[in-house]
C-alpha cells in the first residue's frame, strides 16, 4: 500500500494539451487537493473529468491551511498540491507546506510538467549552462534597482517574471544597471499569441513601448560581457547591499543567498554579523 504522500502536481500555463497522463491519473486517485484558486482549478479539473476533494491553499492561508493538510496526510490520506498554472512551489505557494512535510518524514513526491520560465529558457537561445532564476522584481522602483544592481555579477542567463505593465519601467533599469545585454520578452507561451521579443535591452524597449504588453511575460537576460565566472564572495555581496541602506537584513540575506549561492540561513546569520560588528564600531 502506498503511504499518505504529498504529490507536487505541475498544470499546463496555458496550453491544456501540456497536462501530462500521471498528473491525471494522480489527480483522480488522491483524497484531497489543494488548490491556489479552487474556482479556477474546478475548471481544468473538470476539463479532465476529475472530481476530488478540493481546499484552497494560498499565500494567505498557507499557515493554516498548511496545518490542515498535514493533519490529513498523518491520519494517512495523500494530498495533491496544484498552482493556477505550472509548477508549485515556483513563484507560487508551496514551499512551506514541502518543508513540513518533509521535516515530519511524510514523503513528497514531484510530478513535473509545465514551468514558464524553463519553458521560455529552453527555447531563448541564451546559454542554458549556468542560469539564475529569481522570480519577480520588486515593484517599487528603489527596490527593484537594488534587486538589479545585486545580479549584475551573476553569471549565466537571468530569468524573471514579470507583469506586463512594468515591463518597460525594468527593462529601463535593466539597461542602466546591467547594460546593453540581450534580452527576450517570451510572451503569453504555449498560448495563441505567444511571441518572443528579441533584441538590445533598447530595441526591446522599443518593441514594447509602442503598444500595451498584453499577457503573462517571462524576461530572459543574457550574462554581462564583463561577469566574472566565479561567484561573488558572501561577505562582498552583504556589504555592497547593505551599503545601499535601503533593504531589511531580511531582505539583503535572500538577495545575497541567491547572488553568492549559499543558503539563506548562512546569508542571514553573517549579515547579522556583520551588521552587528557595524554597530558596535
Ligand atoms: N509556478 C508558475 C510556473 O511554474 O511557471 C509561475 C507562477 S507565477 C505566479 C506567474 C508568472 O509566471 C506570470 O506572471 C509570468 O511571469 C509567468 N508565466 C506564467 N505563464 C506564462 C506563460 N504562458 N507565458 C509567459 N509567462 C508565463
Amino acid at each position: 500500500m502506498t503511504p499518505p504522500t504529498l504529490y507536487i502536481i505541475a498544470t499546463p500555463i496555458g496550453n491544456l494539451e501540456d497536462m501530462t497522463y500521471r498528473a491525471v491519473r494522480i489527480l483522480g486517485e488522491v483524497d484531497l487537493i489543494a488548490a491556489e484558486d479552487t474556482r479556477h482549478s474546478l475548471k481544468l479539473l473538470n476539463h479532465f473529468g476529475i472530481s476530488k476533494p478540493l481546499t484552497s491553499y494560498f499565500d494567505h492561508n498557507q499557515q493554516i491551511k498548511g496545518e490542515r493538510i498535514l493533519h490529513a496526510l498523518r491520519q494517512g490520506k495523500s494530498v495533491a498540491l496544484i498552482s493556477d498554472a505550472g509548477t508549485p512551489c515556483i513563484s507560487d505557494p508551496g514551499y512551506q507546506l514541502v518543508r513540513d512535510a518533509v521535516a515530519e518524514g511524510i514523503p513528497v513526491v514531484p510530478l513535473p510538467g509545465a514551468c514558464a520560465a524553463i519553458t521560455a529558457l529552453s527555447a531563448s537561445g541564451l546559454p542554458t549552462d549556468t542560469f539564475t532564476f529569481a522570480g519577480f522584481p520588486p515593484s517599487r522602483q528603489g527596490k527593484r534597482r537594488t534587486f538589479l544592481s545585486g545580479m549584475s555579477a551573476l553569471p549565466g542567463t537571468l530569468v524573471l517574471y514579470e507583469a506586463p505593465h512594468r515591463l518597460a519601467d525594468t527593462l529601463t533599469d535593466i539597461r542602466e544597471l546591467l547594460g546593453e545585454r540581450q534580452v527576450i520578452v517570451a510572451r503569453e507561451l504555449t498560448k495563441m499569441f505567444e511571441e518572443c521579443i528579441r533584441g538590445s535591452v533598447s530595441e526591446v524597449i522599443d518593441a514594447v513601448s509602442h503598444g500595451i504588453v498584453r499577457g503573462e511575460v517571462v524576461l530572459l537576460i543574457a550574462p554581462g560581457a564583463d561577469v566574472p565566472p566565479e561567484h561573488e564572495s558572501l561577505e562582498h555581496v552583504l556589504d555592497r547591499l547593505m551599503a545601499d541602506g535601503t533593504l531589511s537584513i531580511k531582505d539583503v540575506a535572500k538577495q545575497a543567498a541567491v547572488i553568492s549561492g549559499v543558503s539563506r540561513s548562512e546569508a542571514y546569520s553573517e549579515a547579522l554579523r556583520l551588521k552587528n560588528n557595524t554597530d558596535c564600531a
